[in-house]
């Protein structure tokens, strides 16, 4: 029962955000045929009308391909993955990146290997979701403290602290619903995503944030419970 729940809460979720997709997507799609209509009529095509033909249809990209995470077939293959193992792949691939913003990030992962039963890429997927909100969130640069801990033997805590700009105040009663950004070129969607995804593996994800001050996501996941006693196994 439980599982049938689950399922029935899930197609409800995709169901409502179908509808929101299709509306989101309608408006650059809106955009992009007056653009081409313009073309046709005056036969030149001017190199500004592109960009901004361009910028429509990555936006349509960037929301389907946000929204295609979600609404994948859930035949997702759980693993046992070491979830240090995860976040330092996921900071490796974005360091990069984050120098390029004079960002800096922060590592305490002062803890042993933690296993936890995870589909590898998804989880990879909310912590780049949340490093990108951190990255996002500091134009001038900063640090972003990420932080692994056990605060009981049964679960890993996750804190992604950063001293960007905050969330305005008036987004974070609807944070996790659909298309709720304060960006110029956001799909917000980004967090709805990652909650629903530390949903499925069982956890939390908490949000606190402070304007001017910056904000802090917590993820708590429930560990595998490995015999530690029993050495002959690696
Ligand atoms: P997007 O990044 O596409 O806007 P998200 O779902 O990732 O969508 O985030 C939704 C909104 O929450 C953002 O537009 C921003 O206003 C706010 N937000 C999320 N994370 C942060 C953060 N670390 N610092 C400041 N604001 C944030
Ligand atoms: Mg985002």
């Amino acid at each position: 029962i439980e599982e049938l729940l689950r399922r029935s809460e899930k197609l409800n979720t995709v169901g409502q955000l179908a509808a929101g997709v299709a509306h989101e997507i309608r408006n650059p799609l809106t955009t992009l045929r007056g653009f081409l209509q313009l073309q046709q009529q005056t036969r030149q095509v001017k190199p500004d009308h592109l960009d901004l033909m361009l910028s429509e249809l990555d936006r349509i990209n960037l929301i389907v391909s946000e929204f295609l995470i979600l609404a994948k077939p859930q035949a997702i293959h759980f693993q046992e993955r070491d979830v240090r193992i995860i976040m330092g792949d996921v900071i490796s691939f974005l360091d990069s990146q984050a120098h390029l913003h004079g960002i800096e990030f922060q590592l305490n992962f002062a803890l042993e290997s933690t296993y936890v039963h995870c589909e590898e890429n998804q989880l990879k997927q909310v912590f780049i979701n949340l490093l990108k909100n951190a990255i996002e969130a500091m134009p001038e640069g900063g640090n972003v403290w990420i932080e692994l801990t056990r605060p009981t033997g049964d679960v890993v805590r996750i804190d992604i602290r950063d001293e960007g700009e905050g969330i305005p105040k008036d987004l974070m009663p609807h944070l996790g619903e659909p298309f709720i950004t304060s960006k110029e070129t956001g799909t917000g969607l980004g967090l709805m995503v990652s909650q629903r995804i530390i949903q499925g593996h069982r956890g939390t994800m908490e949000i606190e944030s402070e304007e001017g001050i910056g904000t802090k996501v917590s993820i708590v996941l429930p560990v595998v419970q490995k015999n530690t006693s029993d050495t002959s196994e690696k």
